[in-house]
């Protein structure tokens, strides 16, 4: 399993970057974890569109879906045009109307997700959990012959993104604020209940996402690694992770 990010902010992109974006490749399989603004005009640089099998978004906020709308009508053109033979599949929870949305035409098909039920690309099984946050949001667990990548999209500190990162090989994580600002953004974590969550979960590597776009950065991985003793990076765009 490879996971390039493609974008890594909270909220709004900075120059030249994305809100959240991840491409996950798993033998024959292209798979994009949420779409938010700018991650279209990123992607690119790192795969052709048309071979985006699904895409899988975790919640309805625009930082992690505003570009599914530009997806939807670049997957139709390409499949006017003969460039693409398949449709687009996404997946995301129907407790949002904009749900609805996610079907285009023939183009972009919606499936609902099931958190009681795993998802199965190739070799890839992915499973979810509800996180607390302040829409319906789900975190999930990917799975490939025993390597485990996790992803909590966005939450604050909450028993299942525990258990969502059980373990994991690599847990990217959100990380919204810094110690001092703990608590103030009510649904979402600060750099040292990240390490807190790493230490309790046992995670091997811990990759910082979901970025703010003030203060310096280093000191967020510095105050996860006061906590935990692990690896700890914080994504970057185009960093590449595999398993
Ligand atoms: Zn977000
Ligand atoms: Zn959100």
């Amino acid at each position: 399993m490879k996971i390039t990010v493609i974008g890594y902010r909270g909220s709004f992109p900075g120059k030249n970057e994305a809100t959240s974006g991840y491409l996950v490749q798993s033998g024959d399989k292209n798979l994009l974890i949420d779409c938010g603004s700018a991650v279209l005009s990123q992607l690119s640089n790192y795969i052709d569109l048309n071979m985006i099998d699904a895409v899988i978004l975790s919640h309805y906020h625009a930082d992690h879906i505003s570009d599914i709308y530009c997806l939807q009508y670049q997957t139709a053109a390409a499949y006017k045009l003969g460039m693409r033979k398949k449709p687009l599949e996404i997946y995301a929870h129907n407790l949002d109307k904009k749900f609805n949305n996610l079907t285009y035409k023939n183009f972009c098909i919606a499936h609902p997700i099931d958190p009681d039920a795993k998802l199965s690309f190739g070799d890839l099984n992915i499973a979810f959990q509800w996180m607390n946050h302040g829409a319906p949001c789900l975190g999930m667990r990917l799975e490939e012959k025993g390597r485990v990548f996790a992803y909590s999209a966005d939450t604050e500190w909450c028993e299942r993104v525990l258990e969502i990162s059980q373990n994991a090989d690599i847990f990217l994580c959100e990380c919204s604020l810094f110690n001092r600002q703990t608590g103030q953004l009510k649904g979402h974590l600060s750099a040292g209940e990240v390490g807190k969550i790493a230490v309790n979960s046992n995670v091997k590597k811990l990759v910082l996402t979901h970025l703010p776009q003030y203060g310096d950065l280093n000191e967020l991985v510095k105050e996860a690694k006061e906590q935990f003793s692990g690896e700890v990076i914080k994504a970057r765009v185009g960093l590449v992770l595999e398993l």
